[in-house]
């Protein structure tokens, strides 16, 4: 059956070795060898479109196809990872939270960590000319099971016509904030018009899966390149993960 591993990186850049949340960092020496790597060794990156139609539709999928997908749309993500997908054209999928454009990450800030700060309009509407793709990942970054219903539709339809207003184009992919999400909560999405959403939960995506709950493989702080190679090769049996900050 055809597999694809949508990996899952936040921030990329310049860290000390964190002490907890390691998921959420990839220094960028290690981002730049598993780029490196996955050119080397002749993997497809594909657009989550492509990806999306080879899964779900007509379209054909490599062998080794791998999805690059980035959360929160940290500004380092331009600093840093855009050079190197340059690189080697890789095309990526970032995932904004549409009210804190321009701002910091204020959910981590309320958590007592830090609020790194998130991409701008200008940075956004820029990127689009380099292969990358937005997504919506809320309005404000909430733990989507745990707001009423009134809410969970502003956050889940309000960020998509917000980030189609500032796109001018179609919003078709959702990822859920902290990889928090219910069968009601996959309902919204549906309703709003979403083609595809992301879970936080650990596998490769199959055909089998449910395109608005697709799994990834998270790429943590710790993963060496046989960390990655693992990733990439195995794990790919669906485990659900217990909704958590990222
Ligand atoms: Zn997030």
């Amino acid at each position: 059956m055809p597999k694809i591993s949508i990996l899952m990186y936040h921030q990329v850049g310049i860290f000390p070795r964190p002490d907890e949340h390691r998921a959420i960092y990839c220094h960028i020496r290690r981002f730049k060898a598993q780029m490196a790597y996955l050119h080397l060794f002749g993997y497809k990156v594909l657009s989550l479109r492509t990806a999306l139609d080879g899964l779900f539709g007509n379209g054909e999928l490599p062998h080794h196809g791998v999805v690059l997908t980035f959360d929160d749309g940290y500004q380092n993500f331009s600093n840093y990872a855009l050079p190197i997908l340059k690189r080697y054209n890789f095309p990526a999928t970032v995932f904004l939270v549409a009210d804190l454009i321009g701002r910091n990450a204020k959910w981590l800030e309320e958590d007592g960590r830090y609020g790194a700060p998130l991409m701008d309009k200008k940075t956004v509407l820029e990127l689009r000319r380099h292969n990358v793709t937005f997504g919506s990942h809320s309005l404000t970054h909430p733990f989507l099971t745990l707001i009423d219903r009134e809410r969970q539709k502003q956050e889940i339809g309000g960020s998509k016509s917000a980030l189609e207003d500032l796109l001018g184009e179609g919003v078709k992919y959702f990822c859920y904030p902290s990889g928090d999400y219910n069968e009601a909560v996959v309902h919204l999405v549906k309703d709003a018009g979403y083609e595809a959403a992301l879970t936080c939960d650990r596998g490769a995506a199959t055909p089998l899966d449910n395109p608005l709950a697709l799994p990834r493989k998270a790429i943590s702080f710790g993963d060496s390149l046989i960390g990655y190679f693992w990733k990439l090769h195995m794990k790919h049996k669906r485990k659900l993960q217990p909704a958590k900050q990222g």
